[in-house]
C-alpha cells in the first residue's frame, strides 16, 4: 500500500510560512501584498475558486481587490480592466478566472496583464521563462506539483516520467518542469495511442495524470513502487451520492495497492494549486518593493 502524499496538510504548512514571511514584509515595508481577482459571468464552479482563493489571501494577510464583471463584458472593457490593475501600484498580483465567456479572446487577456503582475504564470512570456528555466513566475499548478515531490524527498533526477495531457496550463509546464529537474519524459495526449500510453505508464517511476476524464488511467498499469500525481478532477454521481464526489484520474484504489506514493482527489494537488498562488503574490508584492526602492 502506497503513502500519501498529502497536498493539503503542506499547503496548510506552506501558507503558515507565507503568513509568518507577509507579516515581516509588510512590518519593513509597509507593503501588504494584494492579489486583484477578475471573474466574468457567473459561472458557479468559478465562483468557489475565486471565493477560496480570496479566502487564502485574507488567511495570509494580503489584501484581495475582486473585480466581479457581468458575462456581456466586451473585450475593450476588460483590456482597460487590466490596463488600470496594471497600472495600480497597491496591486500586486492579477488573476484573470478562466475559462472566460466565449465571446472574449482570453489569450488577449492573458497577454495584457503585466508580466510583473502575472501570478498564475500563464503569460507567455511567463511560459517562455518557465521554458528556458529563466526567472519567472511558474504556474500554479505544475509549481505545485513539483514542491509536492520536493518535500517528499522525491527527487526526478533520472527517473522515467510519463505526464498525460499536455495544456498549457498544467501538462506541459510539468513535463517542462521534470525535464529541467532531469527526469527522462513523455509526454502523451489524445492522440498517443493507447498502447503507446500504456507501456509508457507502466516503465514510468513518476505518473502525472491531467487528462479530465475520471479513472482515465487503469491502476493496473501502475508499476510497483512508483509515484502517481492525480491532477484530474472530476464530478461523478452514483445512487449513493447523488450530488457527487470528486474523482481523479487515476483509479484511486488499486492504483495505491501498487504505487509508492500518490496523491489523494481531493487534498493533493488542489490545495498546492492555491498555495502556490499564494506564493507567487507575495513574491511579486516583494519584487515590486525592491524595484521601487531608490538606489543611491
Ligand atoms: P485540458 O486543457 O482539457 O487538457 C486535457 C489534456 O488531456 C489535453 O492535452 C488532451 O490532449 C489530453 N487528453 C484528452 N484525452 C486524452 C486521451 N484519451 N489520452 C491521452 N490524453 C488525452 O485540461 P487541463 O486544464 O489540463 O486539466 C486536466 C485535469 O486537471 C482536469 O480534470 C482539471 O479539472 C484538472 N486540473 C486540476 C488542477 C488542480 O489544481 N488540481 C488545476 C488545473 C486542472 P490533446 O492536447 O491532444 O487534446
Amino acid at each position: 500500500m502506497s503513502a500519501l502524499l498529502d497536498g493539503k496538510a503542506l499547503a496548510e504548512r506552506i501558507k503558515a510560512a507565507l503568513t509568518e514571511e507577509t507579516q515581516e514584509f509588510v512590518a519593513s515595508t509597509g507593503i501588504q501584498p494584494c492579489l486583484a481577482t477578475v471573474l466574468v459571468g457567473e459561472d458557479p464552479a468559478s465562483e468557489v475558486y475565486v471565493r477560496s482563493k480570496r479566502a487564502s489571501c485574507a488567511a495570509i494577510g494580503f489584501a484581495s481587490r475582486h473585480c466581479a464583471l457581468p458575462s456581456d463584458t466586451t473585450q475593450e472593457a476588460l483590456v482597460a480592466l487590466i490596463g488600470a490593475l496594471n497600472a495600480d501600484p497597491a496591486v500586486h498580483g492579477i488573476l484573470v478566472q478562466l475559462p472566460l465567456p466565449r465571446h472574449l479572446d482570453a489569450d488577449a487577456i492573458i497577454d495584457a496583464i503585466a508580466l510583473a503582475k502575472d501570478v498564475d504564470g500563464f503569460h507567455p512570456r511567463s511560459m517562455g521563462n518557465l521554458a528556458l528555466k529563466k526567472a519567472g513566475f511558474v504556474s500554479c499548478t505544475p509549481a505545485g506539483i513539483m514542491r509536492l515531490l520536493e518535500e517528499s524527498g522525491l527527487d526526478p533526477v533520472g527517473k522515467r516520467a510519463v505526464v498525460i495531457g499536455r495544456s498549457a496550463i498544467v501538462g506541459l509546464p510539468v513535463a517542462l518542469l521534470l525535464t529541467h529537474a532531469h527526469a527522462t519524459v513523455t509526454l502523451c495526449h489524445s492522440l498517443t495511442a493507447r498502447a503507446d500510453l500504456e507501456a509508457a505508464v507502466r516503465g514510468a517511476d513518476i505518473v502525472v495524470a491531467a487528462v479530465g476524464v475520471p479513472g482515465f488511467v487503469p491502476g493496473a498499469w501502475i508499476k510497483e513502487g512508483s509515484v502517481v500525481i492525480d491532477v484530474g478532477i472530476n464530478r461523478v454521481t452514483d445512487p449513493e451520492r447523488p450530488k457527487g464526489r470528486l474523482v481523479g484520474d487515476v483509479e484511486f484504489e488499486p492504483a495505491a495497492l501498487r504505487a509508492g506514493w500518490i496523491t489523494p482527489v481531493p487534498g493533493g494537488v488542489g490545495p498546492m494549486t492555491i498555495a502556490m498562488l499564494m506564493s507567487n503574490t507575495l513574491l511579486a508584492a516583494q519584487r515590486a518593493a525592491v524595484s521601487s526602492t531608490p538606489s543611491r
